[in-house]
């Protein structure tokens, strides 16, 4: 028997003893245990948070100003830029990411932290313009304090600094916990990090279920501030808990993005972008464009080339690097969404690719690419996030149609429109309500465009030019400059 790699938690700057009761983390391409995390408790967050706040007061932290901050994170960044080759199996062994996939996001890690720092070196404070005289004003920024950063599987170290970087850029600490079925990246870039010179505490990291640990975070009194990736039920039991103790919370939630190609759209590319939406990483993406809208002209011949193009996709082991479909990250993930495909058939969607029929043979985890045409909007597979790869086709003849069924979702992430005629196209998206639009383009992330949602998808924002000022309050500082009178004159 292969013995499994045990896991603590990573708090205060070192790994913690494994706990007495451990989580299996199942490799979802081999379909075996190999490693096991901590359950952590209440006691685990309270440790963890207790050296969160502690750091927080450490002159090793405190001290130190903006400009040092930003200096240490493009230190981390380059130690990430060595290091990150490191992490590469433990992640394919957690979620089953094809190596393609996690290579590109790993590179790129550097790439939040440096941005992160670039933001830190321009923080200032600003002289205010009062309406009074004899007094002045300044807007300063102090940061929270020990912030909890709850993370999905689907992109553990990628989504975990979009929070992390901009968070220690503005002085606050860190307490992560990533998802019960991906732990193991972010326990060992917590360690790199730290032997990379971040001060121990400054940036802890504990394991185990949401409703264990992860609620005794977001309950915890030293807890400033929370900063959420997942789903919508997990998002809304986290905003109430942190509520109860006037905690601001950040969610970052589900989707179910449209993707509206006009007739006169640049067909290959729209062909590119929608399997590039809703197939890359299998779907498990929170912009995943899983709706598709088409006008009626063009329905038939884009689907010919989009199901010509991605029925030949080679589905495999997710370390090949030639595999273009991975397994899905788990057994409970891959038999739900195998439900959810049941069900459209049930409901009377046309299926018109079978991922589940081309999975054959390949193991539980795996589901290939899977188209529904005629899918109404009453239907599940329109109204539900299926975080597979999971395409419902319906299609319109006029634009206010098209806008209709765009809308007819309580999510509100991204949307994609294809148009040549850029006016039009333009017009259409600003009357999507989503958090982020792509014009002729899908899917591309970058650390000066702010991403999050409206509706159900969550609400503020990640990335983008405010994302330090996003982890930092604001204070204002009065200043008397002449001496003040008598407020009770004779
Ligand atoms: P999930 O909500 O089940 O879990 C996410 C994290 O929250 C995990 O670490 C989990 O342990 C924790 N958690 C769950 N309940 C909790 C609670 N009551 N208190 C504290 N922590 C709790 O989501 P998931 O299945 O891991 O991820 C998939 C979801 O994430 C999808 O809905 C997807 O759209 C969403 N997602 C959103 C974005 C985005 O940026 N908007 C990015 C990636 C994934």
């Amino acid at each position: 028997m292969v013995e499994l790699l045990r896991f603590g938690h990573y708090v205060d700057g070192t790994f913690t003893e494994p706990a007495a009761a451990m989580i299996d983390s199942e490799d979802p391409a081999r379909g075996v245990p190999w490693a096991q995390i901590s359950r952590g408790d209440a006691q685990t967050a309270d440790s963890a948070l207790r050296s969160a706040r502690r750091a927080f007061e450490a002159p090793s932290w405190a001290g130190l100003g903006a400009r040092e901050r930003a200096d240490l994170l493009e230190t981390l960044a380059s130690a990430i830029a060595a290091r990150w080759p490191d992490l590469l199996d433990a992640e394919i062994s957690d979620n089953g990411k094809r190596i393609v996939e996690v290579r590109a996001q790993f590179a790129a890690l550097p790439v939040w932290f440096r941005a992160a720092a670039a933001q830190a070196r321009e923080l200032k404070d600003t002289s205010l313009t009062l309406g009074m005289p004899g007094v002045s004003a300044d807007q300063t920024h102090l940061p929270y304090g020990p912030i909890v950063a709850i993370t999905p599987w689907n992109s553990p170290l990628m989504i975990l600094s979009w929070k992390l970087a901009p968070a220690l850029a503005a002085g606050n600490t860190v307490v992560a916990k990533p998802s019960e079925h991906a732990s193991v990246s972010t326990l060992l870039f917590a360690d790199l990090l730290h032997e990379a010179g971040l001060p121990p505490g400054v940036f802890n990291v504990v394991t185990g279920f949401g409703a264990e640990v992860g609620a005794a975070l977001v309950a915890h009194e030293e807890t400033r501030f929370v900063s959420f990736t997942g789903s919508e039920m997990g998002g809304a039991r986290v905003a109430a808990a942190a509520a109860a103790h006037v905690v601001p919370t950040v969610l970052e939630l589900g989707g179910k993005s449209p993707q509206i190609v006009f007739a006169d759209a640049d067909l290959e590319s729209a062909v590119y972008g929608i399997a590039s939406g809703v197939f890359l990483s299998n779907g498990q993406s929170c912009i995943a464009g899983s709706r598709l809208i088409v006008e009626n002209a063009i329905k038939q011949p884009l689907l010919e080339r989009l199901i010509g193009r991605v029925s030949r996709l080679r589905m495999g082991d997710p370390r090949e690097p030639a595999t273009e479909i991975g397994p899905l990250a788990n057994r409970a993930h891959a038999d739900k969404v195998r439900a959810m495909i049941a069900r459209a058939k049930v409901e009377g969607a046309e299926c018109v690719l079978d991922g589940v029929a081309a999975a054959h043979g390949q193991g539980a985890c795996f589901v290939g690419p899977t188209i529904f045409d005629r899918v109404t909007p009453q239907m599940e597979i329109w109204r539900e996030e299926v975080f597979g790869p999971v395409l419902a086709v319906a299609s319109f003849a006029d634009a206010e149609t098209a806008l209709r069924l765009a809308q007819d979702t309580r999510y509100g992430l991204a949307a994609g429109v294809w148009s040549l005629d850029l006016h039009r196209a333009r017009r259409f998206a600003e009357q999507l309500q989503v958090g982020t639009i792509y014009i002729n383009h899908y899917r591309s992330v970058d650390p000066n465009a702010p991403i999050g949602g409206i509706g159900r998808s969550g609400y503020g924002r990640e990335l983008g030019p405010e994302a330090v000022r996003g982890f930092l309050q604001t204070r204002t500082v009065w200043t008397g400059d002449a001496p003040i009178s008598d407020p009770f004159p004779a």
